[in-house]
Order: C-alpha cells, then sequence, then structure tokens
C-alpha cells in the first residue's frame, strides 16, 4: 500500500504572497481550457535540464560539491493511485531563500511576454498557452498541489520545501532530504490523471524532450526514456530527414517543417560539429522558443550560450540551430565567449557554410530557393548594403524580376546573359510598386527598343545599391538617372523611325522655346527646370533630378529614414513629339484651360514618380478638365 502523501509540508510557514505577475499568470493559467497542457512536463524537465547544464559547470570550477560523484540525471515516476507524478533532478538545487525568490517572482522572459501578449493581442489564453513556454507555473495548469523539496549543491545547505495550489499564495517549509538536487511533486487534478502513466509520460518525453542532454528516466527502469545524444554530433547517414524536422521543432516550437538544414562535422582546422537550420518562414509565430536570435553553442555537449549571436553575421540571424565546437575552453565564462580568438575563427567557417549552401539551393533547388528569396531575400539585401567585406559573395544570391521579365525571380548572370552585344549596363529603375514603375516615363526608351530593366520596388532596395554598384564589371546604371547615356538602338532595329506616331502638329523651335517658358511660368520654383528631352516617346513628360543632386537611391533612403525630408525640386522633361503638347502650343497665352493642363501634366509626373504629396487634390481639376473635352 503506497503512503497517502500529505500536502503540508513540515515546519510550514504562513501563506507568503506571490508577487503580482504570478498571481495573474496564475489565474489565467487556472482559469482556462487547454489542449496541450502536456507541456508543463517539458518545463519542469527544461528546468531540471538547467540545473544538470549549471551543475556541470560547477564541477569544473568548484571543489566543494555536496555528492560530488552523482550522475546527472532526471527522474520521472508516477503514483497512478494516488495521482501524482514526481520529476527529480540531481542539478544544483535550491536554497530556501533562492526557492522563495525563483518560484514566487517572475523573471524569465517567457512568462512576461506571455502576459504581454495575452494583454496586447487580447489572444485567448487558452489558444496560445499550449505554444508557448510559461516556465515552472505552467505546471498549475495540471496540478491541485505542487510540492517541491530541494537541496543546494552547497554543502552545508539545508533542504527545504515549498508548497502552493495555485492560490495567491505558497508556504515555505523544512525537508528531509539527504541528495543534492530538486524533487517536484505534482498531485494532477483529477481531469489529469492521464499524466499519472507511464506509458503517457514517455510519449511526452519522446514528443518534447528527446534532446535533453541529460538521461531521463521513467519509473524505476534502466532504459532511458529520450535519445539524449547530441544529434549534431551524429553522423549525417545516421540521422534520418524525419529526426532533423523533430530536432528543429523541438528546438523552436515551429509548427513547420525546417526548409533545409547543414549538417556540418569538421576536424580541421578546428573540431566542429554544426547543425543549422533555415526555417521556412520569417516569422516563426510569436510563441516560437527561441525568443532572440542566434545559435546555441556547445562545446563538448555542454551548452555555453543560449543565443550566440557571434556566430553568423547579423544578416544570417534567420539561421536557427547548434554549434558544438570541441576546442572551446570549458571554463570560458559566457562574457568571455565573444572575445575568444576561437570564435572568429568559428563565425568565418560557419559564415561561408551558410552562404555555400544558399549558392547550391540557388543551383540545384532553385523552386525551394525562390521560396528562400521571397521570405528572406531582405534579409540578404540588408549584408549586400551592410557587410563591406563579404557583400561581393551575397551578388550571386541576389534574385530580380524586370520589365521583360516580371514574374520570374532571376539572377544578375541570368541579366548579364540576356544582354545584347550593345550593352554595358545593368538597368534599373527604382519605385514604390511595381505597377507604377511599369507605366515610368523612364522606360519609354527601354520599352521602344526592348532594352531589359531590372524593376526595384521594396524599401531596402535603395539601402542594397550602396552596397551594389557593379556586378562582373558591369556598373548598375537607374535609367531615371538625368545624365544617363541612352544604349544605341538594337542591332536591326531601324535608327530614328518614327513608327507610327501620329504626325502631330510639329512645333516650330520658337514655339517650342516659349511652350518651355509657358511651363516655366506656370509651375515657378515647384520645378528646377524645364527642358525639352529626346528621351521620350509615349509619355508628355518626366521629372529627373538636376544636376548635382544627390541620386534618388539616397533620397529614397533619406525619405525611409526622415519622415520630413523634402524632395528637392526636380526638372521637368517634356516630349516636344507629344501631340499633346503639339495642341497645347497653339492654346493662346493666358488659356486657363492651358494653365490645368500643364498643371496636370506635372502632377501626373509626380505620381508616377510616387513623389505625389496628395493625389486627391488632382480630382478637382481633372474634373474641369472633362468637362472641357466634352465641350460645356
Ligand atoms: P526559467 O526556467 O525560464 O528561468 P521557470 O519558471 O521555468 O523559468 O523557473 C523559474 C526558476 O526556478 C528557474 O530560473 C530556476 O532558478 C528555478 N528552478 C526551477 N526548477 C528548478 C530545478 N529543478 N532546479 C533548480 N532550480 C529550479
Ligand atoms: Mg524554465
Amino acid at each position: 500500500m503506497t503512503e497517502k502523501i500529505d500536502p503540508k509540508i513540515e515546519g510550514a510557514t504562513d501563506p507568503i504572497a506571490f508577487q503580482t505577475e504570478v498571481k495573474q499568470l496564475l489565474n489565467i493559467l487556472i482559469h482556462s481550457l487547454y489542449t496541450e497542457r502536456e507541456i508543463f512536463l517539458r518545463e519542469l524537465i527544461s528546468n531540471a535540464s538547467d540545473a544538470l547544464t549549471q551543475m556541470s559547470f560547477l564541477q569544473q570550477t568548484e571543489r566543494d560539491v555536496l555528492d560530488p560523484e552523482t550522475e546527472l540525471e532526471i527522474r520521472l515516476t508516477v503514483d497512478e493511485d494516488e495521482k501524482t507524478i514526481t520529476i527529480s533532478d540531481t542539478g544544483v538545487g535550491m536554497t530556501r531563500e533562492e526557492m522563495r525568490t525563483n518560484l514566487g517572482t517572475i523573471a524569465q522572459s517567457g512568462a512576461r511576454a506571455f502576459l504581454q501578449a495575452v494583454e496586447d493581442e487580447n489572444a485567448d489564453a487558452s489558444d496560445v498557452i499550449g505554444q508557448f513556454g510559461v516556465g515552472f507555473y505552467s505546471v498549475f495548469m495540471a496540478a491541485e498541489w505542487v510540492k517541491v523539496v530541494s537541496r543546494s549543491y552547497r554543502p552545508d545547505a539545508e533542504a527545504a520545501s515549498w508548497y502552493a495550489t495555485g492560490s495567491d499564495t505558497f508556504q515555505m517549509g523544512e525537508a528531509e532530504k539527504e541528495t543534492r538536487g530538486t524533487t517536484i511533486t505534482v498531485k494532477l487534478e483529477e481531469d489529469a490523471e492521464e499524466f499519472a502513466q507511464e506509458h503517457r509520460v514517455r510519449q511526452i518525453i519522446k514528443r518534447h524532450s528527446d534532446y535533453v542532454a541529460y538521461p531521463i528516466y521513467v519509473g524505476d527502469e534502466d532504459e532511458q526514456a529520450n535519445r539524449q545524444k547530441a544529434i549534431w554530433r551524429q553522423r549525417s547517414h545516421e540521422v534520418e530527414a524525419e529526426e532533423y524536422a523533430d530536432f528543429y521543432k523541438q528546438l523552436t516550437l515551429d509548427f513547420q517543417d525546417p526548409l533545409t538544414h547543414i549538417h556540418f562535422v569538421a576536424d580541421a582546422p578546428l573540431k566542429i560539429f554544426a547543425l543549422l537550420y533555415f526555417p521556412t518562414k520569417v516569422d516563426r509565430g510569436m510563441f516560437t522558443l527561441r525568443e532572440e536570435d542566434g545559435l546555441k553553442l556547445y562545446t563538448r555537449k555542454i551548452l555555453i550560450e543560449e543565443y550566440t549571436r557571434d556566430l553568423l553575421p547579423p544578416y544570417y540571424r534567420f539561421v536557427q540551430g547548434a554549434v558544438d565546437a570541441e576546442d572551446l575552453p570549458l571554463n570560458v565564462s559566457r562574457e568571455n565567449v565573444q572575445a575568444n580568438a576561437l570564435m572568429a575563427r568559428l563565425k568565418k567557417i560557419l559564415n561561408n557554410q551558410v552562404t555555400r549552401k544558399l549558392e547550391m539551393m540557388a543551383q540545384k533547388e532553385p523552386e525551394d530557393y525562390v521560396t528562400f528569396w521571397e521570405e528572406f531575400g531582405q534579409f540578404i539585401k540588408e549584408g549586400v548594403a551592410s557587410d563591406d567585406a563579404d557583400r561581393g559573395n551575397l551578388y550571386p544570391l541576389l534574385r530580380f524580376h524586370s520589365t521583360t521579365h516580371p514574374a520570374e525571380w532571376f539572377s544578375l548572370v541570368d541579366y548579364i546573359e540576356r544582354m545584347g552585344a550593345g550593352q554595358e549596363k545593368i538597368y534599373y529603375i527604382l519605385g514604390d510598386d511595381a505597377r507604377s514603375v511599369s507605366r515610368s516615363p523612364h522606360l519609354d526608351y527601354f520599352r521602344t527598343h526592348d532594352y531589359e530593366v531590372i524593376t526595384l520596388t521594396d524599401p531596402v532596395d535603395s539601402f542594397m545599391l550602396m552596397g551594389l554598384r557593379e556586378y562582373q564589371e558591369f556598373e548598375l546604371q537607374n535609367v531615371a538617372a538625368s545624365d544617363l547615356e541612352l544604349p544605341a538602338p538594337k542591332e536591326g532595329e531601324e535608327e530614328g523611325e518614327a513608327d507610327e506616331e501620329p504626325e502631330a502638329e510639329k512645333l516650330s523651335e520658337s514655339d517650342l522655346d516659349s511652350l518651355v517658358e509657358r511651363f516655366q511660368t506656370t509651375l515657378g520654383d515647384r520645378v528646377s527646370a524645364v527642358r525639352v528631352t529626346d528621351r521620350l516617346t509615349s509619355s508628355v513628360a518626366r521629372l529627373v533630378d538636376p544636376e548635382g543632386a544627390i541620386g534618388q537611391e539616397m533620397q529614397r533612403v533619406y525619405r525611409m529614414m526622415d519622415r520630413e525630408y523634402h524632395v528637392p525640386a526636380k526638372v521637368l522633361e517634356l516630349n516636344p513629339q507629344h501631340p499633346i503638347l503639339g495642341k497645347l502650343g497653339t492654346l493662346p497665352e493666358d488659356d486657363h484651360l492651358a494653365q490645368a493642363i500643364i498643371d496636370q501634366i506635372y502632377e501626373s509626373a509626380l505620381l508616377i514618380e510616387g513623389v505625389h504629396p496628395d493625389p486627391a487634390d488632382m480630382i478637382p481639376r481633372i474634373q474641369e478638365l472633362m468637362e472641357a473635352a466634352l465641350g460645356e
């Protein structure tokens, strides 16, 4: 007969109030319905594992610890009759004071973020709870009461106990425990009995805690319930595709499989095991386990740092995974990791691995690469903009759309291969979206002569261009630049061909001059100049930057960084071939309609440039023009 477990603890104190945030959290946990309650076991096991990791560190440095020979392990036992489950570890344990603080307040980011999420999003706690690590307190999703008995590794510390039912208070007391570590007994609620069954417990361990780095035993069996073996230290042919995906999901709590992974083992110059993943989506949900960027860094299977950002350049921060470097000294303090010279070499190696993997993917699995590009292209562009040393390696990874290939993602190499013999530059146009770009007057000539122009409509493109001025000796050229030298018409095209352009009233030299002047007077200092151009075919006019102005890329960069930024007045260029201008030239000087048309030509050009401050402003004028067209 099993002895009945008495929830009361020896020498219990008066009830002690939980911190307000804990009360809030408990309140949510107790009053919601959960489908994934089982995660409380994952949380308790992960705390045990953390305590064991701390112990393994201490064993390197401290001589005077309790039970130095004890195996680092986790053991779960159940009592089906009593409906209890017990989790014990041989980790660092807690003193009475540590218990009071650690189990009475929220320090950990998970629970705070959870509270924040429930508050901000007005989210239903029960929807998100299963996806969310809320730490120790998640045990109250399934517990009637919880009792923690712990003994610190410090040889002179006494064992102590802690007891709570999920109400606003807890109690502390004495305890008899000879061995180092923590034992948590959970009395399960009636509808949570399933967790008092060994087979169910094993199942949960497999699902959530398979890769915990210490052996987990269930009941009194000697066989481990978890795989434990660090998957990154296995050989890749020993690991099944499914195991790779499982590990990724346990690591990140991402619901989706990763897009791909790199499993990299090297002996020289450094002994490294690395298992890196590319997620499928940038946003792995707000409830991902990985709350910060960075890789898990181990040395000889011992976790040194949870979020190590110095192992990859910042633009590869989407990469997830674990790196195990044998040669990092174990006693390197976590703060010292960054300063370690090995880290720089490690970073270089890993950086190359990621870039190479992306190159290979682009070559061998172009469809996967497109999936990657559409989600993560912005990171690569950021790298081009920011990484002086390595940006060249990123150029081949860039993908673009263009005027002639609007739906296809192609590389700069593809573009260059399509360039005709006479083309010496890589042409691009900047804009806010593909549709307005496609109507741009800057494309008139390129459209007529069938030159391909790369369309850049992503806000980060302007930044990217600062780090991409040429590729394979071909300069990148903005087609909107006023000093642009046009490429020759392609061979086979007849030069000077007027196509089917209607023979409009041809303006004489002097008519043209007075028309330009009329534009100037009407528009005043809204433009820096007005002039005639031969660049346009189907468009009436276009706006270009005055000579010496900062380039369009920089203007856009400024505009993004400073809302107050004023686009400098531009030069209005007119197409003398255009029938509208021909007719306009024949209207009398003071014609009211002519003024309206000039204003409209200018504002249409602003609009197409994406710099019109308020397009709705044009409506009264358009109405006026319509009325005039209909002849009153
Ligand atoms: P987190 O693990 O994110 O710190 P938890 O709510 O899971 O937050 O745990 C709170 C704290 O309680 C831990 O940081 C740790 O100090 C302490 N703790 C919980 N379980 C154990 C354990 N098994 N051994 C030692 N300390 C523990
Ligand atoms: Mg925890």
